[in-house]
């Protein structure tokens, strides 16, 4: 089973569950951002870039999810299936 860790892809720190993002500049509702992935639980907006309170960078909510467990070195590829029928060549 991988774990999901949580922490700034620039700086590495680790938010704490005490740890609350604003959103601004209107609804101004304080939450744990990674409790929502990053949806303000009042009016539905979706942070798609999350700001770190260590280094103050702007990342993607996306990136801040990393899976441990397993070599890193080892990557499946999971793109590149076609779904498609073979062509026969009848006639
Ligand atoms: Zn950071
Ligand atoms: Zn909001």
């Amino acid at each position: 089973m991988r774990e999901i860790k949580v922490y700034c892809p620039k700086c590495r720190w680790v938010p704490r569950p005490s740890d609350l993002w604003m959103c601004v500049p209107t609804c101004r509702r304080l939450w744990h951002t990674f409790d929502t992935c990053g949806v303000c639980p009042r009016c539905g907006k979706n942070w798609e870039d999350t700001q770190c309170h260590a280094c103050q960078q702007f990342s993607p909510h996306i990136d801040w999810y990393h899976e441990s467990g397993g070599n890193a070195a080892e990557q499946s590829a999971a793109a590149g299936k076609e779904a498609v029928a073979p062509a026969t060549g009848a006639g």
